[in-house]
């Protein structure tokens, strides 16, 4: 089973001047975890919405399972910073919602339960009947989480999920997200700004440069992760560094703390 290929891809927003993906290579092997970082506007969020089959590429090549992206679908969750929940639903009929547009032979009775199942794996099983408004940010983006997994997709795309959450809701998604994936094992493109949370979470660290994938780095620290140890040891202090390295060779360097 092939995980995320991508070759050479090249994509114009309409009515743009230059393309905003300029050659973009990068190989997510079946149950990889990749963290994707580099600077404001290189181009994370474009790749992230042509894999999810939101938009076409102006040329190259972009498959997903070994199937080529040609539109939205099951195979892929997505998550994005903003959980974008229906609010006239409950929680519960939010995600049963998608499962069923998923899966049409399903009936509602199953799609909800198959909903329930997935919730109460993040965490969510007292708040089932609760609408979003209700809900706090961790909870509202947990519920997304949910939402992603419950397509049963082999593929998890995550677009910046935690950047909008306070810091102890961000760490304790952190955790949850290690947790899933350490259970599930699916193929998961993660863009963060963060690169703490890259490092904790990653296989690999792709570094992307306005346009193009410029570095990738092994991350080859052993699992499960625990942050208390891990993010002051000596390694992880030399690849913090070098990736501070690259964000100051892209003009960001007053976005990180050295
Ligand atoms: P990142 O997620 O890395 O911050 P984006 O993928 O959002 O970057 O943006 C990449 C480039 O594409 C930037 O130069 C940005 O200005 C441009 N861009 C993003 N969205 C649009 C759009 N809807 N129309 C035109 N240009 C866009
Ligand atoms: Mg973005």
């Amino acid at each position: 089973m092939s995980g995320i290929e991508i070759h050479n891809l090249y994509f114009t927003y309409p009515g743009a001047d230059s393309p905003s993906l300029r050659g973009v290579d990068l190989r997510v092997k079946a149950g990889e975890f990749l963290s994707l970082i580099g600077p404001s506007g290189c181009g994370k969020s474009t790749l992230l919405r042509l894999l999810a089959g939101l938009a076409a590429p102006d040329s190259g090549t972009l498959t997903c399972g070994g199937v080529p992206v040609t539109g939205p679908g099951p195979d892929r969750g997505v998550v994005f910073q903003s959980p974008a929940l229906f609010p006239w639903l409950t929680v519960r009929d939010n995600v049963a919602f998608a499962i069923r547009k998923a899966m049409r032979s399903l009936s509602r009775r199953e799609a909800a339960e198959r909903a329930e199942a997935v919730l109460v794996r993040v965490g969510l099983q007292d708040a089932l009947k609760a609408y979003p408004a209700r809900l706090s940010g961790g909870m509202a983006q947990r519920a997304a989480i949910a939402r992603a997994l419950a397509m049963g997709g082999s593929t998890l795309l995550l677009d910046e999920p935690f950047s909008a959450l306070d810091p102890k809701n961000r760490l304790s998604l952190q955790e949850l997200l290690l947790r899933l994936w350490e259970e599930d094992r699916k193929t998961v493109l993660f863009v963060t700004h963060d690169m703490d949370e890259a490092i904790l979470l990653g296989d690999h660290i792709a570094f992307m440069e306005p346009g193009r994938i410029a570095v990738r780095h092994s991350v080859g620290f052993p699992r499960p992760r625990r942050r208390e140890t891990l993010l002051v040891s000596a390694p992880c202090c030399t690849l913090r560094r070098e990736l501070i390295a690259l964000f100051y060779q892209w003009g960001e360097a007053a976005e990180v703390n050295p």
